[in-house]
């Protein structure tokens, strides 16, 4: 391991004033220390947030304020996710092993990092996420987990994020402060495609901490749900996800929010199958052609091929199940 310094911090200002280009904010460390004992990532410095007043679920007038520290064991249990956001809820348990959402917080789950094998293994050369120009050795490689929607001749990796994917259907805001003062930024903004900078993952800049995430209250959010696809039910990341959220009016569809997991380049909002459903009562029909829509700009590897009709099942079924449950 690469040797760096290590600082921790008691006030947001704090944090922000000692961090810099080649540091990183350390949370829970769920990835951050994986990934600095692989070498793949090696900072310069630690800025260790445990001591920021950040762990706060608050209910608001206009929804839910979660602080950036709350772990994601007690977001998904709090009983203003469970019973105004459940597809929050879900899709935080269907993420990760009870241990790591002991320890995985809110701020640091929308930051983790792919799991591309080839960009977890600093013995292969070629990467373009983690050293960029070199390549990147998953094209025409082993593409099983890999993206279908978002990529780039440069890079095909998944977000791995469930809690993300989640937040985007619930139109979650972030807000962040840095050396500048503080933003928000909307959660579908938060996350870059690849293009030709995959190493860029975020609209965030150097030093800029997510402070909180905000729910806003909807029509849609109580009624929604996620569904996870993944090789082993008890621990194992999304080869499909989706979470969906709808709003009913008699058995009219008033709104609906849809969003992908496993098969994007970031958390991905399936705007073009949500179009085709607003004001058309639920059916199969209408759930088959939405999803279609949804993976209409698929470009998969000889690899993630099967990703496209998965996900697309994965879609009709969550959205059967959500509008077949309680409201
Ligand atoms: Fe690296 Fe992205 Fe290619 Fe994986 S898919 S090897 S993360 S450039």
């Amino acid at each position: 391991m690469h040797p760096f310094t290590y600082a921790r911090a008691t006030d947001e200002a704090g944090a922000i004033a000692a961090s810099t280009e080649h540091s990183s904010f350390l949370a829970g460390g769920t990835t951050l220390v994986d990934l600095m004992r692989l070498e793949v990532m090696q900072p310069h410095a630690i800025v260790d947030l445990g001591g920021l007043a950040l762990t706060a679920i608050e209910e608001t007038a206009g929804g839910v304020k979660i602080g950036a520290l709350v772990t994601n064991h007690a977001l998904a249990y709090h009983p203003a996710i469970t019973k105004s956001f459940p597809v929050l809820s879900e899709a935080l348990l269907a993420g990760a092993s009870p241990q790591i959402r002991n320890m995985a917080t809110t701020g640091g789950n929308l930051l983790q990092r792919t799991r591309c094998p080839y960009f977890r293994d600093p013995q292969i050369t070629s990467c373009n996420k983690r050293a960029p120009g070199s390549g990147c050795s998953a094209i025409g490689g082993v593409t099983r987990s890999h993206a279908v929607l978002g990529t780039s001749s440069k890079c095909i990796a998944t977000h791995p994020s469930d809690m993300a994917v989640a937040l985007v259907a619930l139109d979650a805001i972030v807000h962040v402060r840095g050396a500048n003062g503080t933003r928000t930024v909307p959660i579908a903004n938060l996350h870059e495609l690849p293009g030709e900078h995959p190493e860029r993952e975020t609209v965030l800049e150097a030093g800029e901490l997510i402070t909180h995430v905000e729910l806003p209250a909807s029509p849609f959010a109580k009624r929604s749900h996620y569904v996870k696809v993944r090789d082993r039910a008890s621990f194992a990341f999304a080869l499909a996800s989706a979470a969906v959220a709808v709003q009913l009016e008699g058995t009219t569809l008033a709104s609906v929010r849809i969003a992908l997991g496993g098969v994007g380049t970031k958390p991905w909002r399936a705007k073009e199958a949500e179009e085709l459903l607003v004001g058309k009562p639920g059916s199969r029909d209408a759930f088959t052609a939405a999803a279609t829509a949804a993976l209409a700009s698929a470009k998969a590897q000889d690899g993630n091929k099967f990703k496209i009709e998965l996900a697309q099942r994965t879609i009709v079924r969550a959205l059967e199940e959500v509008i077949g449950g309680p409201a």
